[in-house]
C-alpha cells in the first residue's frame, strides 16, 4: 500500500469517486466520509457516498448526509454509481466484510482502492492509504491527509463540523486513551477556522427521544450484571426490549460505556439480540485487549480498548459463551 499523499497526481484531473464506510456507520465513519466528500467536490471531482446500511438519526444534521446513498434501500442507485468509478475510498473499517451486502460489489471493482482507517490488522488489498491505529479517529486521518496534500485552505465549515463530530465521538469527548495532542491540535486549528463545537455536542448527545433515555434506565436497572471476580460488567439485551422501547438505529450507541463508571471495572460488554444475529460490543479501561478478545471468541475485532463481535447463537447461549471466555481470561482481568 503506497502512502496516502501519493494520491496527489490522481486528484489533478476530474475523477469519479466513491466513498464508503462500515455498516451502521457511526459519527466517525459518516463524519470522515462526508468531510472527504466535501473536500473532493471542492477539487472538482464527481463524488458519491455509499453507506452499506442506514445510519442513526442523530447524524442527520451532518452537512451532506442527505446525499448519502443507503445501499440497502437504494441499491439500484448505488450499483449505477459503482459501474463507473475511478477511485474507491474505504473509510473507518479494516476488512471489506464490514460493508455487509456491499462487500461483493466492492471486491469486484477493478478501480484504484484507497484505505483510510485506524483499526488493527487491515486487509492488504489496497493500492494507497493510511492505516494508523494510533489515530484517535478516521476523521483525524482525513484532516491530516488534506493538510499533507497542501489543501488546508479548502477546510470550510461543513468539513470542520464533520471532522469534529467523528473525533468527539471516537475519543469519548476527548477522554479515551486514544486522545492525543495530535487530535487536540486538529481541533485547535478547526476552531481557529471558525468551528463552533457546542451545537455539534448538542446535536449528537442532547437529542434523545424520551424512550431512549427510559431504555437506558431500564437496561442499567434490569439488564446489567456485575462480575466482580472478573472486574467485568455485562449487559444482555433481549430483542423484546428493543421492541418495547421502539429503538431505532443508533439508540444503543454509548450504552456500553456506562458500566465502566463503576470503580475497578476493567471491561464492559453489551450483548444485544438483534434478531438475525447477536451483536457484541466490548470496551475496556487500561490493559485488557478487547480487540484480541473479540477476534478470538466472537468473530470480531476493532481497537485495543473498543471492539465488537457477533454470534449466531441465541442470546442465552452467547451469554454462556461470554462467561466461559471470562473464565479463560481470568488472570488478565484480575
Ligand atoms: P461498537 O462496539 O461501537 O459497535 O464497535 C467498537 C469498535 O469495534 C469499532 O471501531 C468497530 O469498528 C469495531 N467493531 C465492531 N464490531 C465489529 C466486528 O464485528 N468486526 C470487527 N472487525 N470490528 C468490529
Ligand atoms: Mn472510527
Amino acid at each position: 500500500m503506497k502512502p496516502i499523499e501519493d494520491i496527489r497526481p490522481l486528484l489533478d484531473s476530474p475523477k469519479k469517486v466513491i466513498i464508503t464506510m462500515h455498516q451502521k456507520p457511526d459519527a466517525d465513519a459518516m463524519g470522515s466520509s462526508l468531510a472527504l466528500f466535501h473536500y473532493l467536490r471542492r477539487l472538482g471531482h464527481t463524488v458519491s457516498v455509499i453507506s452499506p446500511t442506514n445510519f442513526p438519526d442523530f447524524l442527520k444534521w451532518m452537512p451532506g448526509c442527505d446525499e448519502v446513498i443507503d445501499f440497502e434501500s437504494m441499491q439500484d442507485k448505488a450499483v449505477t454509481a459503482l459501474e463507473k468509478v475511478d477511485l474507491l475510498f474505504c473509510l473507518d473499517f479494516n476488512t471489506i466484510s464490514r460493508t455487509k451486502h456491499l462487500a461483493p460489489y466492492l471486491e469486484a471493482l477493478q478501480c484504484i482502492k484507497i484505505l483510510v482507517d485506524h483499526h488493527l490488522e487491515p486487509q492488504p488489498n489496497f493500492d494507497y492509504g493510511v492505516s494508523d491505529t494510533s489515530a484517535s479517529a478516521t476523521a483525524l486521518l482525513i484532516y491530516e491527509m488534506i493538510v499533507k496534500l497542501g489543501d488546508e485552505q479548502y477546510i470550510d465549515d461543513a468539513i470542520a463540523q464533520c471532522l469534529y463530530a467523528g473525533t468527539v465521538t471516537d475519543t469519548g469527548s476527548f477522554r479515551f486513551a486514544s486522545t492525543s495532542s495530535r487530535v487536540h491540535r486538529m481541533v485547535a486549528d478547526l476552531m481557529d477556522r471558525g468551528l463552533k463545537h457546542e451545537p455539534i455536542h448538542q446535536a449528537i448527545y442532547d437529542n434523545f427521544l424520551e424512550n431512549r433515555l427510559r431504555f437506558l434506565g431500564h437496561s442499567l436497572l434490569y439488564r446489567m450484571e456485575v462480575f466482580y471476580e472478573y472486574n467485568t460488567v455485562m449487559m444482555a439485551i433481549p430483542y423484546a426490549d428493543l421492541k418495547k422501547f421502539d429503538l431505532q438505529t443508533g439508540d444503543t450507541e454509548g450504552l456500553v460505556n456506562f458500566p465502566l463508571q463503576i470503580q475497578g471495572i476493567k471491561m464492559a460488554a453489551l450483548i444485544i439480540d438483534r434478531h438475525q444475529e447477536v451483536k457484541l460490543s466490548f470496551r475496556s479501561k487500561g490493559g485488557f485487549d478487547v480487540n484480541t478478545f473479540g477476534r478470538k471468541y466472537f468473530d470480531g475485532g476493532g481497537h485495543f480498548n473498543a471492539a465488537g463481535g457477533r454470534s449466531t447463537d441465541s442470546l442465552e447461549r452467547t451469554v454462556e459463551r461470554f462467561i466461559q471466555a471470562l473464565e479463560e481470561n481470568e488472570e488478565k482481568l484480575r
